[in-house]
């Protein structure tokens, strides 16, 4: 029973150590030359966001760190793609559903003089949908004579329509104000900060190696025990200077505290290998070669990609294995482990210290497949070469089409296909295929989703 307990406060350590929440983020949406970027502008209090005076100019989604007030957020542009490179077609509610998607909460701006359009109440459809909180900015009223056409915008049933110079700054404050009444403190879309040192979880079933690794790895090189939330003699994360450069390892106290586990062990290793999984970037998850791959083993390297982390795989004690061993073992990876055919690879000794070293450049690999970010006009262009040569099957006299897709997230890099009718499954995994056969992803699950539009 003590050992439960003990484990139990353990696994809530890890999850709640005093972690950075990411801070919110706050998507600008609104149809071209309504004046979300003058707004950002506006925010930003320095003229960053290229503000063009083109309708419809093609610019990639743009992400700044903003404040207001004393709170930090990020403020993410949407731009106006209307047409990609290939040259389809892209409505703004489109790419305002991703924007949406992604977001906190949503600074919905319409253009006062030009009151609602069909455009923005198709918006406010996908507001309501999202139950994302929205505050509507009625933009360009310049004026008092305006702000009876800012009042008009009551319609849309958004709530108070704020009347906003983007321009001239007036009312802003107001907006902003009111923003962050319904932002909430921590973001439910970034689960981590960026910079520092790139986090490392190293995770797999007992037994398979994992202290010893970490031993292995700290021991020579260990440059700093860094123990944010433990003693010294606990630490909770390390950082360990691998190839030049320090790595974070993430949750090891749970790896150096050799607790005999007793009842519920099975439970809390798993809630604790998930607590580290989620607080890393990258994962490496270390599979004993002797063994047969186990059930526990493809359980682990599922949590991963269900996390959404990169994922380097480690085949442990090599020193162990004979050459028909070997042969095995390539088989059952073939058999069990095809779904992560992606993942780098290392046959390692954490005892030996046998290729050891080539865990760095697996990990600086998956985590670059990671961060990678497809342009949206190269995305479309090469989707609209395998659409030409592969469409979609008819099915009961109906062939859906591929009308646009964008990257809408990167870290692990998310794409939402836009079609005009519903996307066999088989497809869709045909079209991801394709995405990692032309832009790689070495080391990090991808996700393609499909949105239907009429
Ligand atoms: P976006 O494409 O929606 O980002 O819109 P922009 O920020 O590029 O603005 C489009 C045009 O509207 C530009 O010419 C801006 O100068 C103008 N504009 C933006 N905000 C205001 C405003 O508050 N008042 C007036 N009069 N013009 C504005
Ligand atoms: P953990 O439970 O995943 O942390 O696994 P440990 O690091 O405690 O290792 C479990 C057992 O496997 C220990 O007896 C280690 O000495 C042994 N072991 C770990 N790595 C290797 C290796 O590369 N080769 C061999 N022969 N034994 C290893």
């Amino acid at each position: 029973e003590e050992d439960r307990a003990l484990l139990a406060t353990d696994g809530l350590d890890a999850a709640d150590d005093g972690e950075q929440p990411g801070r919110p983020v706050v998507a600008i949406i609104g149809r071209p030359n309504v004046g979300k970027s003058t707004l950002v502008n506006r925010v930003l209090g320095r003229r960053e966001a290229v503000v063009e005076d083109i309708p419809g100019v093609t610019r990639d989604r743009v992400a700044y760190d903003a404040e207001w007030s004393g709170r930090n957020f990020t403020l993410v542009d949407t731009g106006g793609w209307e047409v990609d490179a290939s040259g389809i077609h892209l409505r703004v509610a489109e790419q305002a559903e991703v924007a949406i998607e992604l977001a906190d909460a949503v600074l919905f701006v319409v253009d006062a003089k030009v009151g609602a359009t069909d455009t923005d109440e198709a918006v406010v459809r996908l507001l309501r949908r999202s139950g994302r909180p929205v505050v509507l900015v009625a933009n360009k009223v310049d004026d008092q004579k305006t702000e009876l056409e800012a009042a008009a915008l009551w319609s849309l049933g958004l709530g108070q329509p704020w009347p906003v110079s983007a321009l001239h700054g007036r009312g802003t404050g107001d907006a902003l104000d009111a923003l962050l009444e319904v932002l909430p403190e921590k973001s439910a879309v970034a689960a981590y900060e960026r910079g520092g040192p790139r986090r490392v979880a190293l995770v797999g079933r007992p037994n398979v190696g994992k202290s010893s690794l970490l031993n292995k790895l700290a021991g020579e090189d260990r440059v700093v025990v860094d123990n944010v939330a433990g003693t010294t003699r606990d630490p909770v994360d390390e950082l360990i200077e691998l190839g030049g450069k320090p790595w974070r390892f993430v949750d090891t106290a749970g790896i150096r505290r050799r607790v005999h586990l007793t009842r519920g062990a099975d439970f809390y290793a798993s809630l604790r290998t998930q607590a580290a999984i989620e607080k890393a970037e990258v994962a490496v998850v270390l599979i004993d070669a002797e063994e047969n791959i186990a059930e526990a083993d493809i359980r682990v390297v599922q949590q991963v990609i269900d996390a959404g982390r990169a994922l380097v795989l480690a085949f442990n004690k090599w020193d162990l294995l004979d050459e028909e061993r070997r042969h095995y073992l390539e088989r059952e990876i073939e058999r069990d482990l095809s779904q992560v055919s992606w993942a780098p690879r290392a046959n390692i000794s954490a005892m030996t210290g046998r290729h050891v070293d080539r865990l760095v450049p697996g990990l600086e690999v998956a985590l670059d497949s990671w961060d990678q970010r497809v342009p949206t006009g190269r995305l479309n262009s090469f989707l609209g070469e395998v659409v030409a040569a592969h469409p979609h099957p008819v099915r009961g006299g109906k062939q859906p089409r591929i009308l646009f897709a964008t990257q809408a997230s990167t870290r692990p890099p998310r794409f939402v296909v836009f079609a005009s009718g519903f996307i066999e499954a088989g497809y869709r995994r045909f079209l991801e295929r394709r995405l990692r056969e032309e832009f790689g992803f070495e080391g990090t699950p991808i996700e393609v989703s499909v949105r239907v539009r009429e």
